[in-house]
C-alpha cells in the first residue's frame, strides 16, 4: 500500500523556526526598549534632581561659611566648586560679581539680577531655584554689604552629555542582548522542530510503504502523543494491509474451489450422467450449489465496498418486522429439509419497525447464516424477536450452540477480514466480510447490536430494533 502524497503549497507556508524566531525577537525587542526606555528616565530625571539638590545645598554652605570666614577665605571656598562645574558668585544689587576675587570674573550679571528682582517681586521669598538659557540657576538673598545674592549655576550641557553617552551604552547594550535573544530563539527553535522534523521525515518514510517505520519524540509531551497516535495508525495500517492481502488470498482460493467443481461436475453431466437422468439431477444440483456460494462471496465483497464507500443510504420505511423475518427464516427450510438443520422460533406477532427493509434483510440473512455455518453438532439455531415491557423496543437474538467465541476475540470479529483461527464441527467457507457489513449497516442505523459468547457455550447475537406503531411512517 503506497500514500499518494498531499499536494501542499509549501512555498505559502512559513516554516516553524522562522514563526518562532520572529515572534520572539519581536518580544524581546519590546522587552528591551520598556526597559531601557523607564530605565533612561529615571537615571536621566536622577541626575536633574540630584543637580537641583546640590545647588539649594550650596546657599547653605556658602552662608555658614561667610558667617565665620573672612573674604578672602569666602573668595577661595566659592572657587572650589568649580571642580563641580557648578560657578558660585556674590553679587551685588547692580549685578556686579563681588566675591570671588578673580580679574577673569568680569561678567556682568545685571540682566540676571534683573530677572531674578522681578521674580521675587512676583512671587515673594527670599531664594530661587530656575532653569534658564540651558542652566540650572539657584539665588538667595544674602546679609553681605548691606544686601547681596549668592548666585549659583550649573550647565544642563553638562546633564545632557551625560544623557546622550547614557543612551549610547543603551543601545550597545539592546543590540547586544536583542542579538544574544536572537541566538537563543534560534537554538530553542530548532530543538523544538528538530523533534516534528524527525517525525515528519518518518511519517514520508511511512506514506512510501514502509510499515516499520517507528515514531519516536519523548523529549515533549505533545510531540510523545502524536508519535503514539502516528504509531498506532502504522499498526492499523499495517493490519489492514495484510487483512487485504490474507482476503485476496483466501477469495481467490475460494472462489477457485466452486470454479473447480462446476467445470468438473459439467464435464461429468457431458461425459457420464447426460443421459442418467438421477445422476444428472445430483450432478447439477452441486453445480447450483456452487454457483449459489459463488454468488454469495461476491455479493459480500460488494456488498462491503459499496457501504463504505457511502454509496448505500438509508432509506428507513416503517414495516412488519414479524412478517418480515418469517419471510426469511422461510428461505432457509431448505436446509431444515435437506440437511436436517433445526430453527427455532420464538417471534412476537405484528411487531412493527422503522428501518431501511432491505438492509436489515442482510444484517438477519448474516446472522442467521453464521448460526446456521457456526451452531453446533445439534444443528440447532434459535430465532426470538420479543418487544420490551413497555413496548418500545424490540430485541433480535439469534442463538447457536456452536464452539462460540473466544473473549478476546470478541471485539475482532466484527473487523473487515477477520475470521477467527478456531475449527468450527463444519469446514465453514467465509470471507470475514459478512459481521463487517452487518456492523456498518447497524452503525447507520444508530441501533445497538452486539454478541454475548462463551467458548464451548454456543454465541447469541442481538439488535435492539426500536418499535412502532403500524400506521405512522415518518419520513
Ligand atoms: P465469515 O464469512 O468468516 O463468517 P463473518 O464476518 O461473518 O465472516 O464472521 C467473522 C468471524 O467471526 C468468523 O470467521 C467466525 O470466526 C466468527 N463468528 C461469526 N459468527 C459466529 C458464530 N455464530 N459462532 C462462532 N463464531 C462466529
Amino acid at each position: 500500500m503506497k500514500f499518494k502524497k498531499p499536494q501542499i503549497k509549501l512555498k505559502s507556508l512559513k516554516s516553524i523556526n522562522y514563526v518562532l524566531m520572529k515572534y520572539f525577537i519581536l518580544l524581546a525587542s519590546l522587552l528591551i526598549l520598556l526597559v531601557e526606555v523607564i530605565f533612561f528616565m529615571v537615571v536621566s530625571s536622577s541626575l536633574e534632581s540630584h543637580a537641583r539638590n546640590r545647588l539649594t545645598g550650596i546657599g547653605g554652605e556658602v552662608a555658614t561659611f561667610m558667617t565665620a570666614n573672612d573674604d578672602f577665605a569666602v573668595s577661595g571656598y566659592l572657587r572650589r566648586y568649580r571642580q563641580e562645574g557648578i560657578n558660585v558668585v556674590v553679587l551685588s544689587q547692580g549685578g556686579e560679581v563681588l566675591l570671588p576675587f578673580d580679574d577673569s570674573l568680569n561678567e556682568n550679571y545685571a540682566d540676571e539680577i534683573s530677572y531674578i528682582k522681578e521674580q521675587f517681586k512676583d512671587f515673594g521669598g527670599s531664594s530661587l531655584l530656575y532653569s534658564k538659557n540651558n542652566s540650572l540657576n539657584y539665588v538667595s538673598v544674602i546679609d553681605y554689604h548691606g544686601g547681596s545674592y549668592l548666585f549659583a549655576n550649573y550647565s544642563l550641557k553638562i546633564i545632557n552629555g551625560t544623557r546622550n553617552i547614557l543612551l549610547v551604552y543603551f543601545i550597545l547594550v539592546g543590540i547586544f542582548v536583542l542579538l544574544a535573544a536572537a541566538l537563543f530563539s534560534y537554538s530553542v527553535s530548532q530543538r523544538l522542530s528538530s523533534g516534528i522534523k524527525n517525525l515528519s521525515s518518518t511519517a514520508e518514510r511511512f506514506s512510501k510503504g514502509d510499515f516499520n517505520v517507528n515514531f519516536t519524540n519523548s523529549e515533549y509531551k505533545e510531540l510523545a502523543v502524536l508519535s503514539d497516535t502516528l504509531n498506532s495508525v502504522r499498526d492499523e495500517v499495517k493490519k489492514s494491509d495484510s487483512f487485504q492481502r490474507e482476503l485476496l488470498a483466501n477469495v481467490s482460493h475460494d472462489l477457485k474451489t466452486p470454479l473447480t467443481m462446476i467445470k468438473a461436475y459439467a464435464s461429468m453431466i457431458r461425459e457420464i450422467s447426460g443421459d442418467n437422468p438421477q445422476k444428472r439431477d445430483k450432478h447439477l444440483q452441486v453445480i447450483i450449489d456452487e454457483a449459489d456460494r459463488l454468488t454469495g462471496l461476491v455479493n459480500d465483497v460488494l456488498n462491503v465496498s459499496k457501504l463504505t464507500s457511502g454509496i448505500n443510504e438509508i432509506n428507513c420505511k416503517v414495516f412488519n418486522f414479524t412478517e418480515f423475518l418469517y419471510g426469511i427464516i422461510n428461505k432457509f427450510e431448505y436446509l431444515q429439509e435437506t440437511q436436517g438443520y433445526k430453527i427455532m422460533v420464538d417471534v412476537d406477532a405484528n411487531l412493527y419497525t422503522r428501518a431501511d427493509e432491505e438492509k436489515i434483510g442482510q444484517v438477519i440473512y448474516n446472522l442467521l447464516g453464521n448460526a446456521v455455518n457456526y451452531t453446533g453438532e445439534d444443528k440447532t439455531v434459535f430465532i426470538s424477536l420479543k418487544s420490551s415491557l413497555d413496548g418500545d423496543r424490540i430485541k433480535l437474538k439469534i442463538r447457536d450452540t456452536g464452539k462460540g467465541i473466544a473473549k478476546e476475540d470478541l471485539p475482532e470479529i466484527w473487523n473487515r477480514y477477520y475470521r477467527s483461527r478456531e475449527t468450527h464441527s463444519r469446514p465453514v467457507k467465509g470471507t470475514g466480510l459478512g459481521l463487517n457489513i452487518v456492523k456498518i449497516i447497524l452503525q447507520n442505523h444508530s441501533f445497538d447490536f452486539g454478541v454475548e459468547s462463551e467458548l464451548g457455550n454456543g454465541s447469541t447475537f442481538w439488535v435492539d430494533f426500536p418499535s412502532v406503531p403500524a400506521e405512522i411512517d415518518v419520513e
